[in-house]
């Protein structure tokens, strides 16, 4: 199967930090320092609680399938999904490593990142199948459990 290109995601100040862990293969999640909680996509301000006191953890790079689509009618066919991480939030995202029919709701998947057009890492999600190396394959290094 040929492999579509993805779009270049575009760097703002406020994903500098979440594409720079990218680059070394590390997923990364905005947290409040004030409410605790963490949430996607990245803003100046918690959406929970408006503070402006937000740092950034590593995520397990884990989570599951919320939705699905694949678009069919296009040169290489690919699935867009919501995937809602282990840690709460959910990421609109690209489905990768399995066929249009291989994902169903509540699948478990892994991030792993694949260079968009311009090379600036994208997080993309595929099966998370017990004993891959996920991203400890993809980057030689990956998130510890
Ligand atoms: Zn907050």
């Amino acid at each position: 199967m040929s492999e579509r290109l993805l779009p270049a995601p575009g760097v703002t100040p406020e994903t500098e930090a979440f594409v720079a862990a990218a680059r070394a293969g590390r997923l990364m999640l905005p947290w409040c320092a004030d409410c605790g909680r963490t949430h996607w996509y990245p803003r100046a301000l918690c959406p929970h609680c408006s503070s402006t006191r937000l740092h950034w953890k590593p995520a397990s790079g884990r989570g599951t399938v919320y939705s699905h689509s694949t678009l069919q009618r296009v040169a290489v066919p690919f699935t867009l999904a919501y995937v809602t991480l282990d840690e709460g939030p959910s990421m609109l995202t690209n489905l990768v490593d399995a066929p249009a029919s291989g994902w169903h709701i509540g699948m478990a998947v892994r991030v792993q990142f694949q260079a968009a057009e311009d090379g600036t890492p994208v997080a993309v999600f595929s099966p998370d199948q017990p004993g891959s190396a996920g991203l400890a394959r993809e980057s030689g290094g990956g998130i510890a459990r």
